[in-house]
């Protein structure tokens, strides 16, 4: 029996569903897919997903802890493409287990990538590769929502992070108190949440601008600022990722917490911020440098990167 912290589950397209001008909710299904699962509820949990080659089926990988150097090992052509995404919904009933995906429709020439073309042709019965939690196992990690005891919590993010902050707002508990603020494409995109009676949920059509537009001057008015959002950060192929077990994006998983201030001059409690890595960027100067809000409270995630292939 495989014991890594990691399960590999291949899974078939059970079902596809085009909810919103955006978003295809592809429910995966398959024997396999009960082995993945943290050991608390499911919040921002990160999966990979391996995407077969375009006319090839998925690789075969060994069923251990260094699955990615093995997809990485396996030639170009039939490695097929890996990306990360959300679980939106993990349904473990007594004879079968499925995990619900949000795949954002991204399909103009230019800036789309096989991610979002599988999603478009994606069919019953096609295959993938889910990678995740082995069931129950804590060191496998990829969930960030952490407020801790923070009284409030302020979520935001574009359309590839509202997988992920609904799933925050079903599976955080009815004493959740709070905002959260997501930006999409088109007004019917804003989704059906059940959050809690304590947080107002806003749904921010972009209508055509440019990403962020609506995010940011959302986010500096929620916290009672009214600087001007600024230009966006310079473009850079990394994406930013900063959160309180990972500081200053570094890796560094303890030490650097206890250094940071333990006060919290605007009262925000706990702020979480993913989607586009330059909109997310500009978000971390004006919250940190600008506003002063301590590092200990904020998570910024960049999900994506425009104009940047992912390479997992
Ligand atoms: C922790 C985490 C959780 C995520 N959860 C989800 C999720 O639940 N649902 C979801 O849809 N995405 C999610 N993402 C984002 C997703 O991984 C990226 O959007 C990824 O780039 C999609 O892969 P692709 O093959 O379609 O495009 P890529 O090959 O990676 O990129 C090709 C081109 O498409 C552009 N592009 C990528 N994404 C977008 C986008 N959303 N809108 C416009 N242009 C884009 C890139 O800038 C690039 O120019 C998540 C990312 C992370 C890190």
């Amino acid at each position: 029996m495989p014991d890594g912290a990691f399960a590999l589950a291949r899974s078939r397209v059970e079902w596809i569903e085009r909810i919103s001008p955006t978003f295809a909710r592809v429910t995966f299904a398959g024997p396999e897919l009960h082995d993945i699962g943290g050991p608390g509820p499911v919040l921002d949990q990160r999966i990979k997903i391996v995407f077969p080659p375009p006319g090839g089926a998925v690789p075969r990988l060994p069923e251990d802890d260094d699955w990615w150097s093995a997809w990485l090992a396996v030639p170009e052509e039939e490695r097929g493409s890996m990306r990360t995404y959300s679980i939106r919904s993990l349904e473990v009933g007594p004879t079968a287990t499925r995990i619900v995906v949000d795949f954002v429709r991204h399909l103009a020439a230019g800036a789309t990538g096989p991610a979002s073309l599988w999603a478009e042709a994606a069919a019953p019965g096609d295959e993938v590769l889910l990678i995740g939690p082995r069931r129950g196992r804590p060191d496998a990690g990829g969930v960030e929502f952490d407020p801790g005891d923070a009284g409030t919590v302020l979520l935001a993010g574009d359309e590839t992070a509202a997988p992920a902050i609904a799933r925050i707002l079903e599976d955080a508990g009815p004493g959740l108190r709070g905002a959260a603020f997501i930006e999409v494409p088109h007004a019917a995109d804003a989704l059906d949440v059940e959050a809690p009676a304590g947080v107002d949920v806003h749904w921010l059509p972009r209508d055509g601008a440019e990403h962020g537009a609506a995010l940011i001057p959302a986010v500096l008015a929620h916290l009672g600022s009214d600087a001007d959002a600024g230009a966006r950060e310079p473009e850079g192929e990394e994406l930013v990722w900063e959160t309180p077990a990972f500081p200053a994006g570094d890796g560094a998983a303890v030490g650097a917490i206890d250094v940071l201030p333990a006060d919290d001059p605007l009262d925000t409690g706990y702020v979480w911020i993913a989607g586009e890595s330059g909109v997310v960027t500009t978000l971390r100067r004006r919250l940190v440098t600008d506003l002063g809000l301590p590092r200990r409270r904020v998570a910024f995630m960049g999900y994506w990167r425009r104009g940047v292939a992912m390479r997992a």
